[in-house]
């Protein structure tokens, strides 16, 4: 199930971030379309195949709301992640997403974050862009930390600060399900409200200005906000926002939110209405003036 270099053609930038840049690629060999996410990592040969080995356990994961792993391998210092090519890219791009999406949303990231949480991987980096769609209405998870060498090499390449960073990581504990929960909350009210809930309007504040905000002040309270929304769902949410991890909710209590069960089967038919749509009103907007 390898994949030779030689046999990949980039098509299309699809975007970068903190740690690579991603591709929209052609696997010749396979005839498909996947993503490559690239990273620059100047690692020697014995870590390279530390790494490349703990990928393994990505390949072991198949799930609905996970993307499916194909294969990593290193080109020079170039290290390439294949996975699954989602056609509707991020939910980072859509801003406020109504209820009837934010519902099948929170389900499928939920399932997917328990998928990990019971292989006993953490995620690390919940936030919109490492949640993608496809026109099929499908919402799966990526970018989750599974390979400690991957995640050491990385983090002394780049200062990784995150505005999603529960408190109890701040003060530099150790990572649990619960810092993954944290992330989830803030990411859902996120979607809910259309903007971060914890930046200050108008203001453009440090990372560390920040970071000390979430560690002292109380988490703002958004409850008049959401008043047009079911109120399990600001419950849901509230319960992730707690600061004390040991009083946060517990996956169990997430699968247990009357938001979260109540549609069953998942709507993602909603989605997948959603996405197109938003695709074809942004068609239209840069449609010449003739
Ligand atoms: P970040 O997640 O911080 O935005 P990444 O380098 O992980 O940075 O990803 C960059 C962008 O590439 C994402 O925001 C997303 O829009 C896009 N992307 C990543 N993986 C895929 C994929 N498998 N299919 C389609 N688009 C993807
Ligand atoms: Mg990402």
């Amino acid at each position: 199930a390898g994949i030779d270099p030689s046999a990949l053609k980039n098509l299309l930038l699809l975007g970068s971030g903190q740690s690579g840049t991603v591709y929209k690629t052609l696997d010749v060999v396979h005839d498909r379309i996947i993503a490559v996410k690239c990273m620059s990592l100047d690692v020697p040969s014995e870590k390279q195949s530390r790494i490349i080995a703990e990928t393994e356990v990505l390949r072991k994961c198949r799930s609905p709301f996970i993307i499916d792993f194909y294969a990593a391998l290193f080109v020079d210092n170039q290290f390439l992640m294949c996975t699954e090519y989602m056609d509707a890219g991020s939910l980072e791009q859509f801003g406020r997403l109504p209820e009837s999406v934010l519902q099948p949303v929170s389900v499928c990231v939920i399932r997917g974050l328990c998928y990990l949480w019971n292989r006993r991987i953490m995620h690390r980096d919940v936030k919109a862009s490492n949640i993608l769609v496809n026109t099929a209405g499908a919402v799966k998870m990526c970018d989750f930390g599974v390979s400690k060498e991957l995640q050491d090499s990385i983090a002394k390449s780049y200062v990784g600060t995150s505005a999603y960073m529960a408190p109890e990581r701040i003060y530099g504990g150790e990572y649990r399900i619960h810092s993954d929960i944290w992330s989830l909350g803030l990411m859902l009210l996120e979607m809910a409200l259309g903007f971060f809930p914890l930046s200050l309007p108008g203001a453009s504040e440090s990372p560390v200005a920040l970071m000390q905000r979430i560690v002292n002040d109380q988490v703002p309270d958004f409850r008049d906000q959401l008043s047009h929304m079911h109120p399990a769902f600001t419950q849901l949410v509230q319960s992730c926002l707690i600061k004390d991890p040991s009083l946060r909710a517990s996956p169990s209590g997430l699968l247990e939110n009357v938001f979260v069960v109540e549609h069953d089967p998942i709507e993602h038919a909603r989605v997948a209405l959603f996405v197109t749509s938003f695709y074809k009103d942004q068609q239209a907007s840069v449609q010449p003036q003739s």
